[in-house]
Parts: structure tokens; C-alpha cells; sequence
């Protein structure tokens, strides 16, 4: 895959958006796609840490699915919700907004 300087490449894994690196924030490829996850869960967007996906891989259809567990919509390593309020709170604790 060639480098590209502009849009970086993204996943999306169990509705939530990585780039292709599995990270919501990511320094490499200069991406952050927190505020486009925060919207999808109907959250506001503050600053937060960034979610990673655990190792995933495709399946025939081009979905990704944990390798733990080969499925798409694992709760275990896919709960993105459930990840995303902990950053928040852990965020607001912090004294960001
Ligand atoms: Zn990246
Ligand atoms: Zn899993």
C-alpha cells in the first residue's frame, strides 16, 4: 500500500472508525477519528484518550472480526461504547472539557 500524504486510510471495525493502524488517535498517519466515533454513539466529542482495536482480521466479506474470538461484533474486544464512556469519564475527572 503507498503512503499517502493527505486523506489517511481507515477501518472501520464494528461501526467504529480506525485508521489502519487500529487506532482512533494516531500520530503516524496524523488521524483522529474520535469525533466521528463520539457522533456514531450520539456522544458530544471532549478531549479524550483514543480507543485501539485488539488484534482483528478479515473475514471473506472484507468485515473485521477479533481474532480472540473470530466474531464482528465481539462485546469483549469490540465494545467501543462501553471503552469510549470510561475515556470520557476519565477525561472529565482529569479536568478537560
Ligand atoms: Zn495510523
Ligand atoms: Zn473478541
Amino acid at each position: 500500500m503507498a503512503e499517502t500524504q493527505t486523506a489517511p486510510t481507515t477501518v472501520e471495525i464494528n461501526d467504529a472508525i480506525f485508521c489502519q493502524h487500529f487506532k482512533e488517535v494516531c500520530s503516524d498517519c496524523d488521524y483522529d477519528g474520535r469525533e466521528e466515533n463520539d457522533a456514531f454513539f450520539g456522544l458530544d466529542p471532549i478531549d479524550r484518550e483514543g480507543i485501539e482495536a485488539p488484534p482483528a482480521t478479515t473475514n471473506k466479506e472484507g468485515i473485521y472480526q477479533c481474532k480472540k474470538h473470530g466474531s464482528a461484533a465481539c462485546n469483549q474486544c469490540f465494545g467501543w461504547k462501553k471503552q469510549i464512556t470510561r475515556l470520557r469519564t476519565q477525561a472529565k475527572k482529569a479536568g478537560k472539557k
